[in-house]
């Protein structure tokens, strides 16, 4: 059913680049960008590059360049040639490119593939008034003021007096720009709906996105371009830019990845879709720089990174059959752009949380302490109050029922903080007027027994609830409710053994003082 036939494309030495523009967050949707080209860089032994896309200098947030650097540290997506790790063909910021994009821009000028322009923002405001659908292109840019229609001296002078002016690209009408998409198959679209866009600025002596991302997928040997569908309509003038060039023997592949999507309908996920629906849709926590206004992150969350790098992974591309629990090294085995889709992905962020599941339940339980530690910390307690072994013990009684490293707390909570309150649907239903003298009784037979362990402690407490006649259901869920403060959690005697006797104890005996009996 497919269509990468193109032996060429897929014979070079594969070098691919994730490019994201520092304009704030990465987007999940970016995530799974970079992933994908990590997965396909490390299955064919290539490359793979990070390039810092900042000419757009009014976008530019602070901050975000080391949000980036961060976000993939942490999903274990590693970099071999970028900001940081250098490499042969850099800078890889593009701000620090300048001299190789106005060099680049000279030779498009030189070689009539490109033209400038001074029309100001007032001009072009009033050509768009005067005709509706208004495009500066082959049909339109005989009227406007540029090097085409202007005599040669007075652009000259113009550009020595200091005037503002834009390099265009100038692409011919009439023509079919093929793209050669490596999952979508050849995509043909007329070159008459292109407009001749601006390559360059003289304002900010900077290259606009299409020129500097395609000088430099050309001179860093890009040999896949992989990225987000939201790309596809830049990818004809991109393929026009190769040619331009002379460079159309080296053009890359293209793989334009398919949308993330609402989970609950249609269209592009976007950040509303996670607050509305609770979930994040950036992989760190990220605090915005100007309005202090703070976004939640997958790893802040509790996500753990192989449950968001393996959840991700197949949003967008399957493996061919069923499995669905992939480590990085088995997705980068088994990853192929043969099985990715071409339509979109719902982000079922539901799936997310049940791979964390998965994920925590293969973590060993020192580990699982370990990330719970912070969680204590916010609800008030020091973890060094604990032994390690506590902690682990307890995070290993009720892992089984968390989704979440947070959810450790509303499972496992009590065993480091005693009940405050009751339940009082089961204080209704449980706490019987006799109730508080049975506690009474139920704490002289725990202090007798020689071994408090659960499987020593079970079978004679539960012999003398029945010798005694009384409600097992009733004295048990008595119990647990005056030990955890609900009619929930693991097992009775699992939790009575790691809190041990003393604290079992101390919690019935404040249960017995503090629980009123419901009134009739
Ligand atoms: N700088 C673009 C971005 O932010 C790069 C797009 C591409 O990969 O060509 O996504």
């Amino acid at each position: 059913m497919h269509l990468v036939n193109n032996t060429s494309i897929m014979e070079r030495e594969v070098r691919v680049r994730f490019a994201p523009s520092p304009t704030g967050p990465l987007h999940i949707g970016g995530v799974r960008t970079a992933l994908y080209n990590y997965l396909f860089a490390r299955q064919h032994g290539g490359t793979m590059i990070l390039r810092i896309e900042d000419t757009d200098s009014q976008r530019f947030v602070p901050g975000a360049e080391a949000y980036i650097n961060e976000a993939l540290r942490w999903l274990g997506i590693e970099i071999d040639e970028g900001v940081r790790e250098g490499g042969p063909y850099g800078p890889y910021k593009q701000s620090e490119r300048r001299d190789i994009y106005r060099e680049h821009v000279k030779m498009l000028l030189d070689a009539g593939k490109a033209y400038i322009a001074f029309d100001t923002p007032a001009e072009l405001e009033a050509a768009r008034a005067a005709t509706p659908n208004f495009q500066y292109d082959a049909r339109t840019r005989g009227t406007m003021r540029n090097s085409l229609t202007m005599p040669a001296d007075e652009v000259e002078r113009l550009i020595a007096e200091g005037t503002p002016y834009v390099v265009r690209f100038k692409i011919d009408g009439g023509r079919d720009v093929e793209v050669n998409d490596l999952i979508r198959g050849k995509v043909v679209i007329k070159s008459d709906i292109l407009d001749d866009k601006v390559l360059y600025k003289s304002a900010d002596d900077l290259p606009t996105y299409h020129l500097a991302n395609i000088v430099d997928d050309h001179l860093m040997k890009v040999s896949h371009v992989i990225r987000g569908e939201e790309w596809l309509p830049s990818a004809p003038l991109h393929v026009l830019l190769y040619e331009a060039f002379g460079w159309a023997d080296t053009m890359p592949g293209f793989v334009h990845l398919p949308l993330l999507l609402k989970p609950d309908g249609k269209g592009k996920l976007s950040k509303r879709d996670g607050d509305r629906l609770g979930f994040p849709v950036f992989p760190l926590l990220w605090t915005d720089p100007v309005t202090g206004a703070v976004s939640r992150g997958y790893r802040e969350d509790g996500y753990l990174p192989q449950a968001v790098v393996n959840f991700l992974a197949l949003l967008g591309w399957n493996p061919g059959d069923d499995t669905e629990i992939m480590s990085m090294d088995e997705l980068i085995k088994r990853f192929s752009l043969e099985h990715c889709s071409r339509s979109g992905a719902k982000f079922a962020y539901e799936k997310g949380a049940w791979f964390n599941h998965q994920y925590l339940q293969q973590l060993p339980d020192e580990e699982l302490a370990e990330l719970f530690k912070p969680v204590m910390q916010m609800h008030g307690v020091e973890p060094s109050g604990f032994s390690p072994e506590y902690i682990r013990k307890a995070v290993g009684l009720v892992k089984s029922r968390i989704n979440f490293v947070v959810d450790l707390w509303a499972h496992a909570g009590f065993f480091f903080k005693a009940p405050e309150t009751y339940e009082e649907k089961s204080v209704r239903k449980r706490w019987t007027p006799e109730m508080p003298a049975i506690m009474e009784e139920m704490i002289g037979w725990l202090e007798e027994l020689p071994d408090f362990s659960a499987a020593a402690a079970e079978q004679p407490i539960l012999e003398k609830i029945k010798e005694k006649g009384y409600h097992m259901g009733n004295v048990m869920n008595a119990l647990r409710l005056t030990v955890v403060g609900e009619c929930k959690g693991p097992h009775m005697f699992e939790i009575t053994e790691l809190l041990g006797r003393d604290e079992t104890i101390r919690r019935i005996r404040r249960g017995i003082e503090t629980i009123k009996a419901p009134q009739e």
